[in-house]
């Protein structure tokens, strides 16, 4: 019985490739460094499993920025603004790709499926020209093999490939970017055939765009494509593996009847109802790569369950062509629980990132194999056994109150139209209100002093009186300004999930529990392991004091449940939905306790909403649900004079503005700057909207300053779709990672812009 690991996480168990590629960018090292720490962590990675006992271990997994973008290269498919002459791509053009460089923008990035991780999207259109230009594949299996371990090489598959494409500039939107499998067959096939000219016995092709849905045309592609490179796989074993969801059963269909596949790969995590599939028909003499180990989360396999799970699939593949394996790439978990220092031992034996997953599948095919390691299963029987009746997961009121939410509605008692009725009468704000989403720039200084407070090394008092300054210097700058609704400048948060995952119980933080995000950025998310309470308020005391330093609305600052969710390692002893009401009842507490303290304008932040969407249509409605109840039933208790605010990142909201409006919040700020026309097209189109509502007007993720009349000229477009009494003014999204010299005069233009407009109402 064999086992297989779809791919591994890249950066190192303590970001090591994130500080060489850091260093190497800023001219701080040179390629020589870089190279030898990547080579490093290839090695070790290899080495790790090998001695662990993998059979098959993956390589080209690797990559100093992104799979997709190897992929380009492996391509030559580089945009033409690169002026790339040919030739091996080396790092200055792959980098430049990446993350531009002086004179030329980056190429765009986005989410890879509905992970934190986020991927290089190719530019193509009838004119791309390709060329074998990377041979990353073929040397990180022969440096593998030097090692004396002979690996899978892994492959971004051609048809996903071209479906993760978007046009490239100039190009027509209905180009059909699949017309290009013909000319880049040519290349995966010289790839192909290298590989096996190194000795490669097995080639990994990752195709997850089959779990989406997909038309007739789209799953055509993969049928002639395979067909196609059929010729130059003979002698090899060749698998297909597919990730993140349920396999749709027409898909299941045609990737089961692919030419010169031998192997299939499935996560069996993420995809329940492929089992069905799979245990109704699998084709005999094929390899099942069953993904039962879970890459995508933080927790220990149930080992006795996935062991009958593969035991009844025994009898689907047969013995000899059933191998373990993770339900994804172990990138978008932790990498090494040995280097957690702050979890006690209890939740630590709880836990398995990276590394630990690596002996849980070996562990399983060992099992499978009739030489089960007894003193292992049963240490992971006692550790499932404890969380599952520790009292630190369960809090029985907890679970009561929110079971009794499911099936349930909350709502405000009157309409938007009412609400802001009466919340105008209190607050009396000019028409096209101004205000910022809550972040103000975020100095080395207030850095310094939150360590030094965490670390013990100032006293409470100096940290308090050290933050009640620089909210007094926040409140300043804004009234100086003349901004309406102010914010507070959230100098208590580090990260606006973990300032609140700290508070609340049932939360736990690693220390080096990083996942790469993008290129060198990793996120640590915090991991939920129990039901989720409030013991105490969280941000009253600051909100009540930055509230007694002006008259103007201050709004208190939140994040929602559904962004706490979707940014945070979840419980996967209970559904999504369920630990999404706990959290949205304690901050349904909190939003309550502001409003007692007289705090008039709340924002809840669900920057995340529209994230955690899942891959298939089919799945939608059922999310959307119960992520726009959460947030509903954070604030259904408030009077009506207390004014909800909510913020969303990503402008990408056409498709579900139904959504946002059955949100029902008083006014949204959205992230808009870098699409105005996508978002205004959906008012434009006759979607009706009566809740006050603040599309960005400049672009915060730029230092770049935008002018009066470039503001104005923008408030004026939003209104001529929006009506006047519902405009607010706002940047983008929070202004944490910008400096002064930017926001200021940023926002002393935006607030000139918004009072030239008034006069001319
Ligand atoms: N209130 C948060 C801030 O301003 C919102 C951040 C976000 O939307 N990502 O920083
Ligand atoms: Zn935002």
């Amino acid at each position: 019985m064999a086992s297989h690991i779809v791919g591994y996480p890249r950066m190192g168990p303590k970001r090591e490739l994130k500080f060489a590629l850091e260093s190497f960018w800023d001219g701080k090292s040179s390629a020589d460094d870089l190279e030898k720490v990547a080579s490093d962590l290839r090695s070790s990675i290899w080495k790790q499993m090998s001695e662990a006992g993998i059979k098959y271990i993956p390589s080209n997994t690797f990559s100093y920025y992104d799979q997709v973008l190897d992929t380009t290269a492996m391509l030559g498919a580089v945009p033409e603004r690169y002026s790339w002459t040919g030739g091996e791509i080396g790092l200055s053009t792959y980098f430049s790709m990446a993350r531009g460089n002086a004179t030329v923008p980056a190429m765009e990035m986005t989410k890879w499926f509905d992970t934190n991780y986020h991927f290089i999207v190719p530019e193509l259109g009838p004119s791309t020209k390709f060329t074998y230009a990377s041979h990353k594949a073929v040397s990180e299996y022969k440096e593998a093999k030097a090692l004396g371990i002979d690996t899978v090489p892994v492959l971004v598959g051609p048809v996903s490939y071209l479906l993760l494409s978007k046009p490239a500039k100039g190009v027509e939107k209905s180009f059909s970017l699949l017309s290009l499998l013909g000319s880049i067959l040519p290349i995966y096939k010289e790839v192909v055939s290298e590989l096996k000219a190194a000795g490669a016995s097995w080639i990994q092709f990752d195709e997850p765009t089959l779990v989406k849905d997909l038309d007739v045309h789209e799953l055509a592609a993969f049928s002639s494509a395979y067909a196609e490179l059929e010729s130059a796989f003979s002698g090899l074993n060749v698998l297909i593996e597919t990730y993140f969801a349920d396999i749709p059963a027409e898909s299941y269909k045609t990737l089961t009847s692919l030419s010169g596949v031998t192997a299939y790969g499935f996560d069996l995590i993420r995809g329940a109802k492929t089992l069905d599939l799979i245990r109704s028909s699998f084709p005999s003499g094929k390899y099942l790569f069953a993904g039962v180990v879970d890459g995508r989360n933080i927790w220990a396999d149930d080992l006795a369950a996935s062991l009958s799970t593969l035991q009844s699939l025994e009898a689907v593949a047969g013995k000899d062509k059933l191998v373990v394996s993770t339900s994804c790439s172990l990138m978008h978990t932790a990498v090494d629980l040995v280097n957690e220092t702050k979890l006690d031992d209890e939740i630590k034996s709880w836990l398995a990132f990276a590394a630990q997953k690596v002996v849980e599948v070996n562990a399983l095919a060992k099992a499978l194999a009739g030489q089960k390691d007894e003193a292992y299963f049963a240490a992971n029987a006692a550790a499932q056994a404890s969380r599952r009746s520790s009292p630190r997961v369960t809090n029985e009121e907890v679970q009561k109150a929110a079971a009794a939410l499911k099936g349930s509605d909350h709502r405000r008692a009157t309409t938007v139209a009412a609400r802001l009725d009466a919340q105008q009468k209190k607050l009396n704000l000019p028409v096209l209100p101004t205000t910022t989403i809550g972040s103000f720039p975020q100095t080395v200084e207030l850095r310094r002093v939150r360590r030094e407070y965490k670390a013990k090394k100032i006293s409470e008092e100096e940290y308090i009186s050290a933050i009640k300054e620089e909210i007094s210097k926040v409140v300043k700058i804004q009234e100086e300004l003349d901004i309406d609704v102010l914010v507070h400048g959230e100098p208590e948060r580090n990260d606006m999930v973990e300032y609140f995952g700290e508070q609340l119980s049932g939360f736990a933080f690693t220390a080096n529990g990083w996942v790469q995000s993008y290129g060198s950025r990793c996120v640590k998310p915090p991991i939920i392991y129990g039901d989720v309470s409030r013991p105490n308020p969280m941000t009253v005391f600051w909100s009540k004091t930055a509230q007694s330093m002006t008259a103007r609305p201050m709004k208190g600052m939140l994040t929602g449940p559904v962004t706490i969710l979707n940014w945070s390692f979840v419980r996967n002893d209970q559904p999504r939905f369920e630990t999404c009401y706990q959290i949205a009842l304690a901050i349904k507490k909190e939003v309550e306790d502001l409003e007692a303290a007289g705090i008039q304008v709340i924002q809840i932040d669900e920057a995340a909403l529209r994230e955690g969407l899942p891959l298939r249509k089919s799945e939608h409605a059922f999310y959307l649900d119960w992520a726009v109840h959460s947030f509903r039933i954070t604030n259904c208790g408030v009077q009506d004079t207390t004014q909800i605010h909510t913020h969303m990142c990503y402008s990408n909201f056409n498709d579900i503005i139904h959504s946002i409006i059955d949100m029902d919040a008083d006014v949204i700020t959205i992230e808009n700057s870098r699409s105005d026309e996508k978002l205004l097209s959906v008012f434009r189109e006759g979607v009706k909207y009566g809740a006050g509502i603040g599309p960005g007007v400049y672009d915060i993720h730029s230092p770049r300053i935008p002018s009066t009349e470039e503001i104005a000229d923008r408030v004026n477009k939003m209104l001529a779709v929006l009506d006047t009494n519902i405009l607010w003014v706002n940047p983008d999204c929070g202004l944490k990672t910008r400096k002064y010299t930017e926001v200021k005069p940023a926002l002393t233009n935006m607030v000139s812009a918004t009072k030239l407009i008034r006069t001319q109402l």
